[in-house]
Formats: structure tokens, sequence, C-alpha cells
């Protein structure tokens, strides 16, 4: 990604915030603040930054576009008050997140892309095939959205929604970044969870260059035959490429791999 081509200024770090600003002629403080602003107090737009000089949130508005997700639709179920989000990007297209309340915190499932190219033949979210990948600020802002509406501090992030995300690799790590760092809403690495159909080689970079996250991976079969009848990824990549992938995330990270398989009736349901 080049970074220096990012309009979006909530996709930013701190330092390439401050670098840009200083290039700018402001001085580097600004750039706290406004990180601030965008990342602690979660605040909708440069207008609500009101330490900042008016000139100067009016040049940024200029030079950045802001990310504040807004919902068109909020459903919550009647059985645990669980709510799904709907909300709609700048470019007009649509992507949902689910908050969850537990006991042990609360925990927002995002997506990671609109649409998805994967294929998975139980999978609602590729059949119109894959839109595009979302930015690190729509990322991020379907949990600062969630955070404002609810009032709620967030504890856990899954990145399960629509979308592949390891075919997103590099807006996903650098979202993982913001979302976890400490001048953000410091969410625990090991509190986030990224849930993978299995593209091997982004396994095996995620573990060697990647922060300490919980990989998820979705098996659904236990033979190559009958993934593949259900994933077309698994023509690509066997059952054993998969399991060397996760045991050197392992090896890696120290991180457990969690599998996920959905029971389909008469399909992948034998003991
Ligand atoms: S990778 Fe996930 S979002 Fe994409 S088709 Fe498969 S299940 Fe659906």
């Amino acid at each position: 990604m080049e970074t220096g081509k990012l309009r979006d200024i909530k996709s930013l770090t701190l330092k390439e915030l401050c670098g840009q600003l200083e290039e700018r002629g402001q001085k580097g403080y600004r750039a706290a603040q406004i990180y601030e602003w965008m990342h602690r107090k979660l605040a909708r737009g440069f207008g609500e930054m009101t330490n900042l000089p008016l000139s100067l949130r009016e040049d940024l508005g200029v030079w950045y576009d802001y990310t504040a997700l807004e919902p068109v639709r909020v459903q919550e179920s009647k059985i645990d008050g669980t709510k799904k989000y709907l909300f709609a990007l700048s470019d007009g297209n649509l992507v949902e997140s689910v908050w969850m309340k537990y006991r042990h915190g609360n925990s927002v499932c995002i997506s990671s892309q609109v649409g998805c190219r994967m294929g998975c033949t139980f999978c609602a979210s590729t059949l119109g095939g894959l839109k595009r990948g979302l930015t690190p600020a729509e990322m991020l802002d379907q949990v600062y959205a969630i955070t404002r509406l609810t009032g709620e501090r967030v504890s856990n992030v899954v990145v399960m929604g629509t979308g592949e995300p390891l075919d997103n690799y590099d807006n996903l790590l650098r979202f993982i970044e913001l979302l976890t760092n400490e001048d953000g809403l410091r969410i625990s690495q090991r509190n986030v969870t990224v849930s993978t159909c299995g593209l091997v080689p982004q396994m095996k970079r995620l573990a060697d260059e990647g922060p300490k996250i919980t990989l998820a991976l979705s098996l659904h079969a236990t033979t190559d035959q009958k993934r593949q009848s259900l994933m077309p990824i698994a023509r690509k990549y066997s059952i054993r490429e998969l399991t060397e992938a996760c045991a050197y995330y392992f090896q890696k990270t120290g991180r457990r791999i969690t599998l996920e398989y959905s029971l389909v009736g008469g399909v992948n349901d034998t003991p």
C-alpha cells in the first residue's frame, strides 16, 4: 500500500499523520490531538475537534477524507440482544457488522470486504463476487460506530463477517495495528480473531510478520474431496498444506488455531 497516497486520515498511523502534517507546515503535536479525537474520542468528523483552530479543521477537510459510518438499518435479537448493523460506505456499498454481549465482554464481528471471491457453496456473501476490499478506516469504524452507538466498550473483535480477510492482507494488518496500538482503543491483540478459509501463503506471512492474534480456520470437511466440493479454495491448498500452515503459525506465534466447522445435514455431518 502506498501510504503517502492514503486519502482517509483514519487509515494513517500516528507517525504518518505527524509526518504529513509537518510537511504541510503544522506543528507535530497537532497530529497527536487529531489522532486522539479519531481513535480515542471516536469523533465523527473534523467539526468535533474543538481544540483545533477552525482554519486547520477546514484545511483537514480539504486534504483528507474522513470515514464515519452511520447505520442504515439495525436489527436486534429478542433472544439475547445481539444487534446486526448495516452500514453504508461512502461509495454506496453496504457492509454488515454484529454486536454480541457476553459475560466476559462485548464482541464485534466485522466485515473485511464488500462481497467475496472465494465462492464457498454455503455462503451468500460470495454470490455477487468481490466488489472491493475495505480500507483500514472502514474496518476500524465498524468497531468505532458500534462503540458510539451502544456507549459500551468493545473488548473482542472478530473478523468473520463478509469477505476473506487474508485476501485484503495489507489493509487488514494496518487495521489490526490501529485497533490494538496504545494510542487508540488499545484492544488486546489476543482479543482479535481473524477467520480465514485457508489462504496458505498469507497464513504463513501472518505468522512471520503479523501481530499475536488468534487465527481461526474454516475447515468444514475432513477430506480434500469433500472440502473441494464445498470450498473452491480447497482445490488450491490441501488439508495437509493447511495443517502444516497451522503448525507453522503455532510454532512462530505460540497462539493456538481455532477450527470452524459448519455442519450441513447429510453433507459433512457423519462421525
Ligand atoms: S471466504 Fe467467507 S465470506 Fe468468502 S465465500 Fe467463503 S465463507 Fe463466504
